[in-house]
């Protein structure tokens, strides 16, 4: 998820890393680190906190070295601190690795690596990796062989960089769901994460696919599969600026930001679903798993966009797994003398893990002995640390002030929940499989609305100059009504509101008239026809509608002056679905007003503020 870049060449590695680790610094980390190869001796350096600490303690040591690695850490496994920071490195410590991702199964290879007499020092997925290595290096193979071994036996996420002290003509580099490049330069190469980090050097890369790895030396290089198989790549000669490369090729980073989701949605299920159990796994609630089930009630707690995702948490968790369940503001809980029971359960969602009135409500509930368990991006935030147990939604860092992909994975971490509350509670088998099996398509229906954004560009371009917006929904899709309206306020600074679509009798359609745009959310459920009757009575009112509807609706095009159709799910997904075609409009009507989109005003990406 994070950043790396690594240098074999004839010119000193140290200021080209440590310049290659700032250009990725833009995309979020809590942690940084090298290590090299000098004079026939293996070393590294790392700390937690900012690149410029570690410039700052590398400058001290003089290093002149042609070979190293570097990495930028987002932590996904373990807070963030020098020891979890990256290079890992085997016991001998001459193999050092640095990995971007996440190693679903590295509990089972721990264990087994411990009862080989292998020694864990930190809390890291990806400690695994250079003691797996190390295992085969032992057997007498080579390091490439050594690291086809290891990664044949690892699941999960990965780009790595790899040296090894033994064999310091190159540098491995491969592949499996993060991405991965290597720059050629003149008798020097590069390994990258990002072309960002080594733009400076060279034009000339090679993007390596999943399943493929990169031996790398000084004056060449040679590509294979990681099962061993010499394939040939392509050199690609960078046109963008740097700027463009930054935000993925998009425009900005909430475009980049929402286009993510199929992979953001991904990694937030990744690991955690049982198929044949048709239940989940979340392991950071496992030591109070027993208490959130026999829960008589939950309360989630939470602002601005979680507090969104908390209310379609509400209705997941009392419709499947018949838990009563509260949402709270999180500035009105704490201020409010709430009710807490030693059996309530209370969640707390942010994205930062830092926002100040949720970290607040959440020392309040401990206080009084309720079950505080959070639910966060970034981890090792204060959040995270407090709260008694927590889920990481892992999204990846989110850049764009508006909240886009971090929703959809808090949602996803909200179904995972309900899924094992449910199927501990009374939820069939059938049932629970046919959950995790929907939310296993997810990834692909979400590719298959991003197609809609050049139609939903073109809707936006029809309604840029609107001054009020109501947004419409019903049951799961009422908060995401709520959300729709959030991020066209957010970022287009157009007047907006969302209601459940039934409220809109009881005062809000007093609004309409040929000016007011409405959109609905309409996918064909239980309340279509309810739904399709509020249509009619904004259609009555000459108020313009746009319909989220489903793909399969032919009925709703008549009804309305744009639909777009997005695929099907179960209701309790719906709205991972529903929200992308709302994400986009807001996106592409701030846009065409020519506003900041990334940095709208007013507004901070973390709330550390009450
Ligand atoms: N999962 C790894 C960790 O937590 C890698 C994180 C990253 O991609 O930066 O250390």
């Amino acid at each position: 998820m994070c950043g790396i870049v690594g240098y074999i060449g004839n010119k000193n590695c140290i200021p080209i890393l440590l310049n290659g680790l700032k250009r990725l610094e833009y995309r979020g980390y809590d942690s940084a680190g090298i290590a090299y190869i000098a004079n026939g001796e293996a070393h590294f350096v790392k700390n937690k906190g900012k690149v410029s600490s570690l410039e700052d303690k590398l400058r001290n040591l003089n290093i002149v070295s042609n070979l190293g690695i570097g990495h930028t850490r987002w932590a996904t496994h373990g807070v963030p601190n020098e020891i979890n920071a990256h290079p890992h490195f085997n016991m001998a410590k001459n193999l050092f690795v640095i990995h971007n991702g996440i190693i679903e199964n590295y509990q089972t290879i721990r264990t087994s690596l411990i009862n080989l007499g292998y020694n864990f020092i930190t809390e890291t997925d990806s400690e695994v990796i250079p003691h797996l290595i190390d295992r085969f290096l032992n057997e007498g193979h080579s390091l490439c062989r050594s690291v086809q071994f290891a990664l044949n036996e690892v699941q999960g996420t990965y780009g790595i960089a790899v040296i090894y002290l033994n064999e310091p003509d190159k540098i491995i580099a491969a592949r499996k769901g993060s991405p991965l490049v290597v720059g050629i330069g003149e008798n020097e190469n590069f390994v990258a994460s990002d072309v960002s980090a080594i733009l400076a050097y060279t034009k000339q890369v090679v993007y390596l696919e999943d399943g493929e790895m990169a031996v790398v030396y000084k004056d060449h290089f040679t590509a294979k599969t990681i099962a061993d198989v010499e394939i040939e790549k392509e050199v690609t000669e960078i046109t963008m600026t740097l700027d463009e490369i930054d935000k993925g090729g998009y425009a900005h980073f909430m475009l980049k930001e929402i286009m993510e989701q199929p992979d953001s949605v991904q990694n937030s299920m990744r690991g955690r679903l049982l198929f044949d159990e048709g239940t989940a796994k979340l392991g950071g609630l496992e030591t109070v798993a027993d208490r959130l089930v026999d829960s008589k009630r939950i309360i989630i707690s939470a602002c601005g966009t979680s507090w969104h995702s908390a209310l379609v948490g509400e209705y997941m968790l009392e419709q499947k797994a018949r838990v009563p369940t509260e949402v709270e503001y999180a500035s009105e809980f704490r201020y409010r003398n709430p009710i807490i029971n030693k059996d309530d359960a209370i969640i707390f969602i942010s994205q930062s893990g830092e926002t100040a009135d949720t970290l607040a409500a959440l020392r309040e509930a401990k206080q009084r002995g309720a079950l505080a368990i959070g639910i966060c991006n970034v981890v090792g935030s204060s959040i995270a640390r407090e709260s008694m147990s927590g889920i990481y939604t892992h999204a990846g860092p989110e850049i764009g002030v508006a909240s886009t992909k971090a929703f959809s994975s808090q949602l996803i971490v909200l179904a995972l929940i309900t899924l094992m509350i449910a199927r501990r509670k009374d939820m069939s088998l059938v049932d629970g499989k046919n959950i995790a099996v929907e939310m296993e398509k997810l990834p692909d229906k979400i590719r298959q609305i991003l197609k809609l954004n050049d139609e939903i560009e073109f809707i936006a371009n029809e309604f840029k100059s609107s001054r009020n917006f109501l947004y419409l929904g019903r049951g799961y899709n009422f908060p995401v009504a709520l959300e729709g309206a959030l991020k066209l306020k957010e970022i287009s600074y157009i007047h907006a509101e969302g209601y459940p679509a039934a409220e809109m009798k009881h005062g809000p359609i007093a609004l309409i008239d040929d000016n007011m745009p409405v959109v609905f959310i309409a996918p064909k459920d239980s309340t279509y026809d309810k739904i399709v009757s509020n249509i009619e009575e904004i259609r009555a009112r000459r108020g313009r509608i746009i319909a989220i509807a489903s793909e399969n609706d032919d009925n709703i095009d008549k009804l309305v002056d744009y639909s777009i159709k997005i695929p099907d799910t179960i209701r309790m997904l719906m709205p991972i679905l529903s929200v992308i075609p709302l994400q986009l409009l807001a996106y592409h009507i701030a846009v065409k007003k020519g506003l900041n989109v990334d940095q709208p005003r007013n507004l901070a990406k973390s709330v550390t503020v009450e």
